[in-house]
């Protein structure tokens, strides 16, 4: 009834590609740098049939940049995202510090030159919840997932119990081990978490992962729910033992920085990301 097969390029540039008998979706696009790798793979999966959706977990460089590519190779494709991703990649401000990221990931990936095509980028249908995505046999309803992000959302059929997640669940750094990724807030992370784990799902793509099937599904959201907690815990620990802002992202390092979590996240991102992350745990009145 549906595929998922993933097309990224490069480690970190992770986007799937969702076929039903009549419909395609890129789900994410991976970095702008990585789209030029990326479009064989995704023309080569698609067989010459159109593809109808690049749908957007969030607004990341790491997930959205590459669209403008994929449009440009699929103009029929309706790139679609919140509302709030489309406010943000419209602005002028975010495509810069969006340039800027993808330029040092390229660097590392030994990328020197490339084409970003982000004064291109624009979204062409904002969802909001609820909303359906027709894919035949497939109707993905929206879900917004705000915590990671703000304009973080996932996509759930549930005849076929398949979610299409978001990082607001957080990321996988090894056996029963999930990284939380909240970068806006703690309580809406935390709800987002609760709101899928009341869902029936069978099969559940994990954007830096892939799709993990079965029992695993809840497990996985379970383990989400308990190092969520249990991370803003040990960082409150730490931090009313006096230690550092500095000692709490090594803490962090220690836990979740893993041989895992460095494939698809270079050390500079993952500071960034920690920092903001303690910063909100670290919070009482949450
Ligand atoms: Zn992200």
């Amino acid at each position: 009834m549906y595929t998922v097969t993933p097309v990224g390029a490069v480690p970190g540039s992770d986007a799937y590609l969702l076929t039903t008998p009549t419909h395609a979706a890129l789900l994410d696009a991976g970095f702008a740098f990585a789209a030029k790798a990326m479009l064989p793979i995704v023309a080569s999966r698609l067989g010459g049939r159109p593809l109808q959706y690049i749908l957007l977990t969030h607004s990341h460089y790491d997930h959205a940049s590459g669209s403008a590519a994929a449009k440009k190779r699929w103009p029929e494709a309706q790139i679609v995202a919140s509302a709030y991703a489309a406010k943000i990649l419209a602005k002028e401000s975010a495509r810069d510090v969006i340039r800027t990221m993808n330029d040092h990931a390229a660097r590392e990936h030994g990328v020197f030159d490339y084409e970003d095509l982000l004064a291109d980028l624009t979204v062409d249908r904002t969802v909001a919840d609820g909303d359906l995505v027709d894919m035949g046999d497939l109707q993905l309803r929206v879900l917004e997932l705000p915590g990671h992000t703000r304009c973080s959302i996932g996509f759930y059929d549930e005849p076929a119990r398949l979610l299409l997640g978001c990082e607001t669940l957080g990321v996988i750094s090894g056996p029963g081990l999930v990284m939380p990724c909240c970068l806006v807030d703690y309580n809406s992370t935390r709800q987002a978490i609760a709101r899928v784990r009341a869902l029936a799902v069978n099969q559940l793509l994990l954007p830096h992962h892939g799709l993990i099937e079965g029992e695993e599904c809840q497990r996985f959201l379970a383990a989400a729910d308990f190092w969520l907690a249990e991370t803003r815990r040990r960082l409150q620990a730490a931090h009313d033992q006096g230690k550092s802002e500095d000692d709490l992202l090594q803490l962090l390092k220690q836990w979740f920085y893993t041989d895992l979590a460095r494939r698809y996240q270079p050390e500079k991102a993952f500071d960034l990301n920690a920092r903001y992350t303690i910063a909100l745990m670290l919070k009482k009145d949450d």
